[in-house]
């Protein structure tokens, strides 16, 4: 299980201090496939470089099991990260000059598996995903949507606990974005694998088994536990470019920590 306990983080900009997350509370059961939502700066991608051990909160606690990322030492966040957690991005940020087998293949030199080991591993990652015929293209051959399914056959390469991905489809049309999730979602169900997804896009979340919504680094309090959404929630208004409108208000910018309704409650 993973715990986020009064988590917060404040990036020092100059004399300001931007108060990126406030004292986020939630738990993540084991298996769970939970979509985060929010505004364009509400701390989505500060939340997932916290769960990833990509960073450290300021204050409060990011438990894996009984390990608490805020006490990690370096050693132990990149033991975390090599062994327990994959990350898929919205710039598939494959290595352009790698075919698409050598980029799977990587984590596994950084981890120094034997290469004929890690060749075949790599192979049966790229079938998992659907791109058995396409080992020898370069990622420029590829298509977004193809590049996306290397980019998770990747980060299933040390067969991590968990999986998370910042905006995985936020590049891809509609049609490809859904079928990336619909992989994610057959991974999630047949590996066991617990998947952290945030999303732009509403018609995603019912893929998930529950959604957690950000507003101004606080865990809304429409977010805590939804089975469906409910009338109130605030949620991202896409545009007609895809861009996202920022709703949250500059208002509460100044307040350090989350209300006791929103951010405070568990999810
Ligand atoms: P989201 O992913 O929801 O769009 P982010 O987590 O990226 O939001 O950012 C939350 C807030 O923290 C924003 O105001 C952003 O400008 C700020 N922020 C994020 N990362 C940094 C950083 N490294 N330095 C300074 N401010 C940051
Ligand atoms: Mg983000």
């Amino acid at each position: 299980m993973i715990e986020v306990q009064s988590a917060s983080r404040t990036f020092t900009m100059g004399a300001t201090q931007v108060h990126a997350l406030r004292g986020v509370n939630l738990k993540i059961e084991d298996g769970e496939f939970v979509a985060i939502m929010g505004p364009s700066g509400s701390g989505k991608s500060t939340l997932m470089y916290l769960l990833g051990a990509l960073d450290k909160p300021n204050g409060g606690s990011i438990f894996h099991g009984d390990q608490d990322v805020a006490t990690c030492n370096s050693n132990g966040l990149a033991d975390l990260r090599g062994r327990r957690i994959g990350f898929v991005f919205q710039m598939f940020s494959l290595m352009p000059t790698l075919s698409a087998l050598e980029n799977v293949e990587l984590p596994m030199v950084f981890q120094r598996m034997p290469h004929a080991k890690r060749r075949v591993r790599a192979a049966e990652l790229l079938e998992l995903v659907g791109m058995a015929d396409r080992a020898k293209h370069l990622p420029k051959e590829l298509s977004g949507g193809e590049q996306q399914r290397v980019a998770i056959a990747r980060a299933l390469a040390n067969d991590p606990d968990l999986l998370l991905a910042d905006e995985p489809t936020g590049n891809l049309d509609s049609e490809t974005g859904l079928q990336i999730i619909e992989l994610l979602r057959q991974l999630n169900l047949e590996r066991g694998m617990t998947e952290i997804l945030v999303t732009h896009d509403e018609a995603l979340t019912k893929h998930v088994d529950r959604t957690i919504r950000l507003l101004d680094g606080c865990v809304s309090a429409k977010g805590k536990d939804e089975g469906e959404d409910g009338e109130q929630a605030p949620i991202a208004v896409a545009s007609s470019d895809g861009q996202e409108a920022n709703l949250s208000s500059g208002a509460s910018a100044s307040s350090p920590s989350c209300s006791s309704a929103g951010g405070a409650a568990h999810a």
